[in-house]
C-alpha cells in the first residue's frame, strides 16, 4: 500500500484484538498508514458477557464476532489469525507462530491478561477459570453434568457433592457466576430432575477480603451481598484458600466438599509483555511512559490490561472503558507522530461502574451517585446492549434476554462435546 508520492505508508502492526486493540484499529481508519492485525483467535470477546456463556444465558455468536467481519469495511488493515510468541524491539520484528517474519514502524501490544493463580497453577485443573470462550465452555459442561450426575447418584452425601458450587473470588465476575448458578438452580432447573429438588443445590461465594465487590464503594458492596443471599448464594468473607483438590476446597482447618469449584480471583498480564525486554510491575505489566509508549523505544506502545501506569491517579482499572480509551490514545499519537507533532498524556476518563448480580439485582456507581436493584439493573442491561460490538450481537442478546426474563430459561444449555464424560469432567492434573 503506497501513498500518492508512491511511497509505502508506515506499518502499524498491532498484536491482539480485545479492547484495547480494535479500538486502536478503528482510530486508525483514516490515517494514512497500512495496519496489520495479529490474534490468536479469530474473534473479538466481549468479555463482560462471557460468564453468560459459562452460564448457558446467551450462546456464541451474542458476545463474540469473527475480527475479519468487523474490520472488513476498513480497507487499509490486513487481518492475520496466528500467536505472536518473540517481539525483537532492536530489529523492529515480530514472529508469528514461530515461523513467521513480521516487521513494523509503529507496534501496539495488545494482548491482555490471563488468570492467575498465585502459583498454586495445580489448582487450575480442579477449578477453572474464565477468560476465553473456551474456558465458558468448559465451566458450562461441568456445572449441567454436575446435576446430571446427582440425577444418577444413590448416595445422598454424594449427591449433596454434586449440588455444591463453589466459586473462589468476589469481584464482578465472581459475584456474576455465584448468582446465574444460584438462579440456574432455583429457577431454570425446576421440575426438571426426579431424584432431588435442584433449589437445595448449595452455591458458596468465597473471599479472602472483607467485602464482595471490592473495587465498589463499601455500601454497594453491602448491598450486593444482600442481593446474593436473597437469591439463595452463601457469601463467605475473610477465608483464605489453602487447597482445592477434586473433591472440594480447604481454607485452613474448614472444608467444602464440592465438585464444581470455579476460580475467579486472580489476574496475570500476558506473558507477551515479558517479551518486551522492557521493566515490568510486580504482575508482570508493562511499565509505560505517559504517552503508553515503552520506554526506549517510542514506536511502542502498550495498551489495555497490559499496561501499568503508576503514574496515573487515580489508578486507571482493567476495564473496558479504560483499554477502549488507551487503543483510542495510542491511534491519536500515532497520527501526531506522522504529522511531526509530540505526543499526548493519556488521561481515563471514569464513566462509572456496573456490576449484575442476577434477575432484578445489581449495582452501579457514577461519581457520587449510587444505585442499587431493579434501576441498577436496567442500566446494566441497557450499557450492555449499547456497548456490544456490531448490531448483530445487540439484536441477539436483546432477544435472548427478552426471552430469559420471561421464561427464566436459559436456552445455551446443550452440552454437545462427545468427550463429557466422568473422566473429563474431574480432569486429574
Ligand atoms: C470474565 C471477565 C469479565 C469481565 N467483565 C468486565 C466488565 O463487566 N466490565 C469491564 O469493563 N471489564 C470487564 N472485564 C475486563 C475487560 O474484559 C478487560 O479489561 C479488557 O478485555 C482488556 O482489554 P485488552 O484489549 O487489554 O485485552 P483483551 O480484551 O483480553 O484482548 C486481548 C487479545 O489479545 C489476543 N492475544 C493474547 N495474546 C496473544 C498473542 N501472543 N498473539 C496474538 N494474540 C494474542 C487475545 O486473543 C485477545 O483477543 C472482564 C474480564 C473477564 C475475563
Amino acid at each position: 500500500m503506497k501513498n500518492s508520492a508512491g511511497n509505502a505508508l508506515p506499518h502499524v502492526l498491532i498484536i491482539g484484538c480485545g479492547f484495547a486493540g480494535l479500538f486502536a484499529v478503528k482510530a486508525l481508519a483514516k490515517a494514512p498508514v497500512r495496519i496489520t492485525v495479529v490474534d490468536r483467535t479469530n474473534h473479538h470477546l466481549f468479555q463482560p458477557l462471557l460468564y453468560q456463556i459459562a452460564t448457558a444465558g446467551l450462546s456464541t455468536p451474542g458476545v463474540a464476532a469473527p475480527i475479519r467481519n468487523i474490520l472488513a469495511d476498513q480497507n487499509n488493515v490486513t487481518v492475520l489469525y496466528g500467536e505472536v510468541q518473540r517481539i525483537d524491539s532492536a530489529r523492529r520484528m515480530v514472529t508469528l507462530d514461530g515461523e513467521q517474519a513480521l516487521d513494523y514502524d509503529y507496534l501496539v501490544v495488545a494482548t491482555g491478561a490471563s488468570s492467575s493463580y498465585f502459583g498454586n497453577e495445580r489448582w487450575a485443573a480442579y477449578a477453572p477459570s474464565l477468560k476465553t470462550l473456551q474456558d465458558a465452555y468448559d465451566i458450562r459442561r461441568r456445572v449441567l453434568l454436575a446435576f446430571e450426575r446427582a440425577e444418577r447418584e444413590e448416595d445422598a452425601a454424594q449427591r449433596a457433592t454434586w449440588l455444591s458450587f463453589v466459586v473462589i473470588g468476589a469481584g464482578a465476575t465472581g459475584v456474576e457466576l455465584a448468582g446465574a448458578f444460584a438462579e440456574i438452580a432455583r429457577h431454570t432447573l425446576q421440575g426438571e430432575f426426579r431424584r432431588f429438588d435442584p433449589a437445595n443445590a448449595r452455591v458458596v461465594l468465597i473471599e479472602g477480603g472483607d467485602r464482595v465487590l471490592p473495587g465498589f464503594p463499601a455500601a454497594l458492596s453491602e448491598r450486593a451481598r444482600q442481593q446474593l443471599e436473597r437469591l439463595g448464594v452463601a457469601v463467605w468473607l475473610g477465608r483464605r484458600v489453602s487447597d482445592i483438590d477434586a473433591d472440594g476446597v480447604q481454607m485452613g482447618s474448614d472444608r467444602i466438599a464440592a465438585r464444581t469449584v470455579i476460580w475467579a480471583a486472580g489476574v496475570a498480564a500476558s506473558p507477551l509483555g515479558a517479551a518486551l525486554g522492557v521493566p515490568l510491575d510486580r504482575a508482570g505489566r508493562v511499565l509505560v511512559e505517559e504517552d503508553l509508549s515503552v520506554s526506549g523505544y517510542p514506536e511502542i506502545m502498550v495498551v489495555g490490561d497490559l499496561a501499568a501506569m503508576p503514574w496515573h491517579q487515580p489508578a486507571v482499572p482493567g476495564t473496558a472503558p479504560a483499554a477502549k480509551q488507551m487503543g483510542t490514545q495510542v491511534a491519536k499519537n500515532i497520527s501526531r507522530k506522522l504529522k511531526g507533532q509530540a505526543t499526548q498524556k493519556f488521561r481515563y476518563r471514569d464513566y462509572g461502574m456496573l456490576a449484575t448480580i442476577g434477575r432484578n439485582a445489581a449495582v452501579a456507581v457514577f461519581g457520587k451517585l449510587q444505585v442499587s436493584g431493579y434501576p441498577a439493573w436496567l442500566l446494566w442491561l441497557l450499557a450492555h446492549i449499547v456497548f456490544l460490538i456490531g448490531f448483530r450481537n445487540r439484536i441477539v442478546v436483546m432477544i435472548d434476554w427478552a426471552w430469559s426474563y420471561w421464561t427464566f430459561e436459559r436456552h445455551a444449555r446443550i452440552v454437545a462435546d462427545p468427550a463429557t464424560d466422568d473422566a473429563r469432567h474431574r480432569p486429574q492434573p
